[in-house]
């Protein structure tokens, strides 16, 4: 993070750099008086701001976004989504509870499908399936308990060995995977430009108008560097960035995860990928994401450093020695594009979302899965603001984040439990 607070990023995000170029909207100049300003035009933001309007068309609406639609973490992300948070692994007593985490997941999936639809948005969307593998024996272990839940659940999937996978991805690298067909793939710079410039007129954005301060008073005072925009209603769609502004301080930790796409191959190297579409997560956490892009890329994401980006060099190795290692046959294939990008975790996993304080509002904690989580938190906020509904349903479903221990005892857990599950990962990464 920056000073500031908020992200800054040196590097470019790639699935934004492969785009044609987009012309930034306005910075926010001068005095502006709105009903309501949100803050960050990510995936929770942009879908707050659209809801907002459609609940009260005639209200006047600010996003204020810190940097360029396309170039904040809504972009530089892997671009998995899913309508159902797989059951596979939950016991049948945590069924009910996969049922409504489910039933929100599709709200949020068919609220950006229907978007996609209605707007013409191209982001590449498909059903690849979504692939979990193993490439050490523990994680073997944690596969062949998923295949056996999906079992028990009765639920769809393909087991995977070693040869079926390298027919799938093209790469031996895995011992066994399980595949589930609810994946989805997106170029998420794609969706995240879409979504903002299908915005209806009234709703108005600001791109490169970072909120340096934000003070109450009979309405909500919010200062940019060029800026002083009053709301009577706040919404800061920030992600971990909401820290800044001296909230939920106790329950969000930044991470910067990373990933690399190659340069495009020719035909005989692109052969080598598997079939068209494709999307691998690891069997351990820490471990790397792969997926094909488009025809002849392919995208590597791994590696996570606490409150600050790590160093170019390190990534541009590391992720490299990640994409060399499961494809030694293209090893002369480098990455064209690599960049770094921020989420916020939570310690059990839950958002943190809904009233702060009098007329302002937040959600933040989408713990690396926001592209649809955001889109649904970011909607079910703007109807909490404008009926007043409490949104009890979401909110037991979803639980609350529980309180992570203070510094300096929250840096040191973070780097001993990290080296501990980097040890445990090992050729997951
Ligand atoms: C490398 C990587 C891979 C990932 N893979 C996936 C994946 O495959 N699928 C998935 O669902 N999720 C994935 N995620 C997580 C996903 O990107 C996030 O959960 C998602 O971006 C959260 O959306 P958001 O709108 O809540 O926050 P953000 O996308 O972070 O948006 C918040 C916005 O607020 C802006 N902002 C912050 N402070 C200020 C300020 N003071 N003033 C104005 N604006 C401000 C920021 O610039 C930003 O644009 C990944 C993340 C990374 C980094």
């Amino acid at each position: 993070m920056s000073q500031a607070g908020f992200p800054v990023y040196q590097d470019l995000c790639g699935w934004n750099a492969m785009l044609a170029p987009r012309q930034a909207r306005q910075r926010a100049v001068g005095t502006i008086r709105v009903r309501y300003a949100v803050v960050g035009a990510g995936y929770t933001g942009l879908a707050a701001a659209r809801r907002l309007h459609e609940l009260e068309p005639d209200a006047s609406i600010a996003v204020l976004e810190a940097t360029t639609i396309g170039e904040g973490s809504s972009a530089r992300n892997s671009g998995f989504m899913t309508p159902s948070d797989s059951k596979i692994g939950l016991s049948l007593g945590e069924m009910d509870r996969a049922e409504q985490l489910n039933a929100f997941s599709k709200e949020g999936f068919t609220c950006l499908t229907d978007l996609m639809a209605a707007g013409g948005i191209d982001c590449g969307l498909e059903r690849s399936g979504r692939v979990t593998a193993a490439a050490t024996d523990t994680g073997a272990d944690k596969i062949r308990t998923m295949i056996a839940g999906a079992k028990v659940h009765g639920f769809a999937h393909q087991a995977l060995d070693r040869k079926a996978l390298a027919g799938l991805i093209g790469s031996r690298y895995y011992q066994c995977g399980l595949r589930i067909e609810e994946g989805y793939l997106v170029q998420p710079a794609a969706l995240v430009r879409g979504l903002a410039d299908t915005l209806p007129a009234p709703v108005r954005v600001y791109e490169n108008s970072p909120v340096l301060d934000l003070q109450d008073g009979a309405t909500w005072v919010l200062r940019t560097p060029e800026a002083v925009v009053t709301a009577d209603v706040v919404v800061l769609a920030t992600n971990a960035a909401i820290k800044q502004f001296g909230f939920w301080r106790d329950g969000l930790v930044t991470i910067y995860t990373f990933a690399g796409i190659t340069h495009a191959m020719d035909a005989s190297d692109a052969a080598r990928l598997g079939v068209r579409t494709w999307g691998l997560l690891p069997a351990h956490r820490l471990g790397t994401t792969v997926r094909r892009v488009g025809a002849d890329r392919l995208m590597v994401r791994s590696l996570y450093a606490y409150e600050k980006p790590l160093d170019p060099a390190q990534v541009q190795k590391a992720l490299t020695s990640c994409f060399h290692r499961r494809y030694p046959d293209l090893s002369h294939v480098p990455l064209q594009y690599i960049w770094g990008g921020t989420t916020a975790l939570t310690m059990n996993g839950s958002p943190r979302w809904g009233r702060i304080k009098d007329r302002l509002y937040g959600s933040a904690g989408c713990n690396g899965s926001g592209i649809v989580k955001g889109t649904l938190l970011g909607k079910r906020l703007a109807d909490m603001i404008v009926t007043g509904d409490p949104q009890e349903a979401l909110q037991a479903v979803y639980g609350r984040a529980n309180r992570i221990a203070p510094e300096p005892f929250r840096t040191i857990g973070f780097h001993a439990v990290s080296a501990y599950q980097r040890r445990k990962a090992g050729q997951e990464m």
